[in-house]
């Protein structure tokens, strides 16, 4: 497979969590989570379009700065993701800096913030020939688990709990369709538009029954006939399942988040998820609404994950965080 996304961790596992998601095709990036950015180049940083923040402790939103900064003077809008209150804390943020000068600027920046709560998404914007005063136009949407919706990929996000609301995401690649061209020459069917509507009523997800009319511009040479869908969908059509990059930090485990994580994690090519304590020290893990590396890696085998990146490691283990990948690891492959 040849994929559209390509994820990197930026700070390694003991650093600010920032996981930055290059677009194959575009001069685009997404950032899940917004800890420390300086070791991005203004170059990778002036991709981000999009960004995804689990919840504002400072190693997580203490990024905003560098982003804004290098952003500046650009025409361009930013979107930021957030859970509740987070309206608020981008304002904040913003009005901590004079913006006496930028107000003649030419190119256009505009930060859009996007509340998420548990029922509702509110959107707001700041832009820059305001000074970044919040305009007092609010969009509000009901919150159904997805955040944004694009042509080749949609962004799913869930609700964690580390004693505040803490936010995981999960990135998920459009599925691709292809039609089987040795399917065809089996059956002696033509190629032509009508497998443009074949695809097209397999997106719907339309009946097996539904039939499929197949022609070409030149009846003498094929008649028009009828199929029944799921028999063209059985000898033509070929689905692969896009790439799903998963990112959860920062929760305790218990009945409702392993349920949650599980779900969203699903079926992960790549799960990025934290691995703070190691399982001795689950109690600790506990007070401190953390996963440990055994959890991580247990979530991960039960909910059918190709790989696990552990991270977020505490600075307790600084001297060996191999410990911590290693007990990830060992639960993931189920010998714990
Ligand atoms: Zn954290």
């Amino acid at each position: 497979m040849n994929p559209l996304f390509h994820p990197h961790l930026i700070n390694g596992p003991g650093g600010d969590p920032v996981v930055y998601i290059e677009f194959k095709f575009e001069r685009r990036a997404i950032l899940f989570d917004l800890g420390d950015l300086q070791s991005l180049t203004p170059r990778k940083l002036l991709k981000v379009s999009h960004v995804f923040v689990s919840h504002t402790h400072m190693d997580h939103f203490i990024g905003f700065d560098t982003l804004l900064r290098v952003s500046l003077g650009r025409e361009k809008k930013l979107f930021f993701y957030g859970p509740p209150g987070f309206i608020r804390q981008i304002e904040s943020k913003l009005n901590g800096y004079s913006w006496n000068l930028v107000e003649n600027y030419q190119n256009a920046l505009e930060i859009i913030a996007v509340e998420i709560r548990s029922d509702q998404m509110r959107e707001v914007s700041f832009p820059v020939q305001a000074s970044f005063r919040r305009r007092p136009e609010e969009t509000v949407r009901p919150f159904n688990g997805r955040l944004l919706e694009e042509e080749s990929f949609g962004i799913q996000a869930a609700f964690l709990d580390h004693k505040i609301p803490c936010l995981a995401f999960a990135l998920e690649e459009a599925r691709h369709l292809n039609i089987l061209r040795t399917g065809l020459e089996a059956l002696e069917l033509p190629k032509g538009l009508w497998l443009k509507a074949l695809k097209e009523a397999v997106w719907r997800e339309e009946g097996d029954d539904f039939p499929i009319r197949v022609w070409t511009r030149d009846p003498a040479r094929f008649p028009e006939r009828f199929f029944p869908l799921g028999f063209l969908k059985k000898h033509l059509v070929k689905i692969t399942p896009g790439q799903k990059i998963t990112f959860a930090v920062d929760t305790i485990l218990n009945d409702d988040t392993e349920r949650i994580l599980m779900d969203l994690a699903r079926a992960s090519d790549l799960f990025f998820c934290e691995a703070a304590f190691l399982d001795a020290d689950r109690e600790r893990a506990r007070e401190k609404y953390h996963l440990t590396a055994g959890q991580a890696g247990r979530l991960a085998r039960q909910a059918g994950v190709k790989r696990l990146v552990p991270i977020h490691f505490s600075p307790k283990y600084a001297a060996d965080p191999s410990l911590l990948e290693r007990e990830a690891q060992e639960a993931f492959a189920g010998r714990t």
